[in-house]
């Protein structure tokens, strides 16, 4: 999907809002900015002018004032601060988005039979393999690791799924270090996977693909991941999923919208795909670059 393409479906996110009984919440956001998002309804280019969301925007409200659907609607109702050490945020949830897949050419799944994952949404992974792949889970809890670790070394998995610090916190627990060099995988979302972390998953899993996705608390959702290009070559960039988000990087202390590849900027983002709460123009507090590497996978979203 082009930007161009990706900004309209951002824009249509803001249109079903604005018309939705249930969108308290943006109508007195955006009650001082009644031009902008006219201008912007109407077809013109004022996107930018859009005042940005924060997550004191989203603490400081009522979680009733931020349903878009009906209240009956809600399915589940995520009650976390993730991995942000800041205060708990409530986002309600029509279900379970099903979590992309991996390309399976790269996953192997004949040999992949028994994945491990750490609590939270991870299951709905775990249930995506399962289906796929026909694979077995069990779910560790990071904040037991004596627990944790020994059932790992019981269970013997193919597959790790989870935060980096929560595969980073069993590291050290298990005794049996042979058993990291069958791990085939290390699949890691939440917060983006520092170098560091990186090259300690590398020498403790020297036989696993490593692969490192972003998601957040906020948006409920896998924003970015790594296409099978990517994974080949071991890079660590990820692309904005198109259907997912559409994503803007700006420049924190201006918040002037930042094009240039290669400068690092913060990362904000409409979600495209969460209609309990549909974040529109959110600061994400996250720090990133534009690469405008030439990629044949074919997602088309700078990188
Ligand atoms: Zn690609």
């Amino acid at each position: 999907m082009s930007p161009e393409k990706q900004k309209k479906a951002a824009i249509d996110v803001l249109k079903k809002v604005l018309v939705s009984e249930h969108s308290g919440f943006y109508r007195e956001k955006y009650s001082a900015h009644i031009d902008t998002v006219d201008a912007i309804i109407k077809g013109s280019e004022e996107w930018e002018a859009l005042p940005f969301l924060t997550r004191d925007d989203i603490q400081n409200s009522l979680y009733s004032d931020r349903l878009y659907i009906p209240f009956n609607d809600v399915r589940l109702v995520r009650a976390t601060s993730g991995t942000s050490g800041l205060g708990i945020l409530t986002i309600p949830r029509v279900r379970l988005h099903p979590a992309p897949l991996f390309d399976k050419q790269y996953l192997q799944p004949d040999s992949i039979k028994r994945a491990v994952t750490f609590s939270g949404a991870h299951c709905v992974y775990a249930d995506n393999f399962r289906k796929r792949f026909n694979l077995d889970s069990i779910y560790l809890d990071p904040g037991d690791v004596n627990i944790s670790s020994r059932l790992f070394s019981i269970y013997k998995p193919d597959i790790l799924f989870g935060f980096p610090y929560a595969v980073a916190s069993l590291l050290p627990h298990i005794n049996d270090k042979e058993l990291l060099k069958s791990v085939k995988v290390v699949s890691l979302f939440g917060e983006w996977c520092s170098e560091l972390q990186w090259k300690n998953f590398e020498k403790h899993f020297p036989n696993a693909l490593i692969i490192s996705e972003y998601a957040s608390v906020e948006s409920q959702s896998t924003l970015c991941g790594p296409c099978s290009e990517i994974i080949k070559n071991k890079e660590r960039f990820v692309h904005p999923f198109p259907d997912s988000v559409y994503a803007e990087l700006i420049d924190p202390a201006t918040n002037s919208v930042i094009t240039e590849e290669g400068v690092s900027g913060e990362l904000v983002v409409t979600v495209l795909r969460n209609p309990a709460f549909p974040l529109i123009r959110y600061k994400t507090g996250d720090s990133a670059r534009i690469i405008r590497s030439s990629c044949s996978c074919g997602i088309g979203t700078s990188v």
